[in-house]
């Protein structure tokens, strides 16, 4: 190609390039509306702030440029006219961009800023709004911003002067009669709440401060004007932070759904994209997750030898998954790779447990084979029995599978064991990990490699040994395998599930806690 036709392509490129801003919402994972999502789905590349859940970024295609340019307080990552621009190159490089922010991209946010900056340039600009914190954060706690009997409006003001010498106006505020809300303002909860009391707003007018909102970390203090700064700071919240100030404060103790009840907290050691499910029956079962991933699943993508056995699927005779992520990362790299569903023609299936077979179900595929205890060694045994010489095995799993099951099966037939996901400990999650155990009064751990994750991520047998200890949490095994590693790095096994599932790990739960478990 010569110069004239690359600078052609480019400039042909130009016209589909386009920014969307995105809000992700307040950091719940399922906070994020279905456009906003899809527009993630097809971001070539994606622009994101601090505030996000991260687990989002994992619905972005292979391939899409990942770039971070939040903000830590004062020390900005990236300042926000290098932003702009960074979203105006790639924009004009032809490229879909996606700006993905904390909230609603326009609360707060500088999108409007991005946006008018964009436009100007001529670059089209598509937003898709979020849930902002500022409405979501109360409401997680307890708290509606609005209500017929007490507050007929809500006002949202920034509580962060560094950009803005002019500061509140206190006399103006101090006179509404609706509910004072007030975000980037943890530093300054000082300056607003004696402003607010100098200017004659009553001290008894109810406040709360909800820190790290919609999270598994939330944590809310309740006072009032007068009060909230000593509450908030005995409570040791930390930002980012609203503070709620008026009546509605006063719902809390009828509405509040979200945090951690006492001895009802069960730690999630899965990420969020993985642990909705579980989320959800502990949810039904009025237990609280607590969630702190300490095991990422990041896929190979397309292999070679991945490459080479889908191309080659209609060959084998037997396909085995052993984990609903084999499942859906072999679907996506089928996908990826062109693959054409008639391949699966002739094959046979086999699931290690229920989970498994469910999330083959979702892809259209019955199981012809699942064994009745969900371990390996049931599954190979069980699948020995029914295979011939002159059958084919493919076994997609994760890279650090240990090899046991494929060497059962060798003894049969040819198999093909291959590496799909790399399973990556969350070391920086440590501190969370201690504040996060907590609140919780159960640990369950649902396979050897969430044992080995956790230990690891807390910095080591000894210390996860101890924080367990320190908060008399009650450790749950999901099966066998699972109890021997624990007991192996010298965990305790307080309960082990009889039925080696996520429901089995909840009813023994309930059981534990004693009554309620009526079904
Ligand atoms: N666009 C965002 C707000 C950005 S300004 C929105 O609509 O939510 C950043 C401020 O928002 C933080 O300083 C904090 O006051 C608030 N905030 C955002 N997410 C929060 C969360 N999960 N918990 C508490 N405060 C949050």
């Amino acid at each position: 190609m010569n110069k004239a036709t690359l600078e052609n392509g480019a400039h042909n490129n130009a016209h589909n390039g386009k920014v969307w801003l995105v809000g992700a919402g307040p950091g719940d994972y399922g906070l994020i509306t279905l456009k906003g999502l899809a527009a993630i789905e097809q971001a070539e590349v994606l622009v994101y702030d601090r505030l996000i859940n991260e687990s989002l970024l994992e619905h972005a295609p292979w391939g899409c440029e990942k770039i971070y340019v939040g903000k830590q307080a004062a020390n900005h990552a990236l300042p926000q006219p290098q932003i702009n621009e960074l979203l105006y190159q790639k924009a004009s490089q032809g490229r879909r961009v996606v700006r993905l922010k904390g909230g609603d991209p326009y609360v707060f946010g500088r999108g409007g800023e991005e946006g008018v900056y964009l436009a100007e340039r001529g670059v089209p600009v598509e937003v898709i709004p979020g849930i902002t914190s500022s409405i979501a954060g109360p409401a997680y706690a307890g708290i509606p911003v609005t209500h017929r009997e007490c507050a007929s409006s809500f006002h949202v003001f920034t509580g962060n002067f560094k950009d803005d010498e002019r500061g509140l106006d206190f006399a103006n505020l101090a006179r509404l009669e609706g509910t004072l809300i007030f975000l980037m303002g943890f530093a300054n909860l000082n300056y607003i709440t004696r402003g607010l009391l100098a200017a004659g707003k009553p001290a008894d007018t109810p406040a709360a401060v909800i820190s790290r909102a919609t999270t598994n970390r939330q944590r809310t203090a309740c006072g009032t004007l007068a009060d909230i700064e000593e509450r908030a700071a005995a409570a040791r919240l930390a930002s980012p932070a609203i503070t709620v100030i008026g009546r509605v404060v006063e719902c809390r103790p009828q509405l509040n759904f979200f945090e951690p009840r006492p001895g009802r907290g069960v730690l999630v050691l899965r990420d969020a994209r993985q642990s909705g499910v579980f989320e959800q029956k502990l949810r039904l079962r009025k237990l609280q997750p607590v969630c702190c991933p300490v095991i990422r699943i990041a896929s190979r993508g397309l292999t070679p030898a991945a490459q080479s056995a889908i191309e080659r699927l209609a060959d084998y005779t037997w396909l085995i998954f052993t984990s609903p992520n084999g499942v859906k990362i072999f679907m996506e790299l089928f996908k990826a790779a062109g693959g054409d569903l008639r391949a699966f023609g002739r094959l046979k299936f086999a699931v290690i447990g229920r989970a498994t077979e469910q999330v083959l179900r979702g892809f259209g595929f019955a199981a012809d084979f699942r064994p009745a205890k969900q371990v390996s060694d049931s599954l190979g045994r069980g699948l020995a029995d029914v295979l011939q010489a002159d059958d084919s095995v493919l076994l997609p799993r994760s890279a650090i599978a240990d090899n046991r099951l494929s060497e059962i099966l060798r003894e049969k037939c040819p198999v093909n064991d291959l590496p799909l996901y790399d399973t990556h400990i969350c070391r920086e999650s440590a501190a969370e990990l201690k504040e996060c155990l907590a609140g919780a009064a159960y640990v369950p751990f649902t396979s050897a490699s969430t044992v080995d994750g956790f230990v690891q991520a807390i910095g080591g047998a000894e210390i996860a040994a101890a924080a367990l200890a320190e908060n008399a949490c009650r450790t749950v095994a999901i099966g066998p395998v699972t109890a021997k590693r624990m007991a192996e790095l010298g965990l305790k096994v307080d309960l082990q599930a009889a039925e080696h599932s996520l429901d089995g790990i909840v009813n023994l739960i309930l059981a534990d806690i004693g009554g309620e478990n009526h079904d």
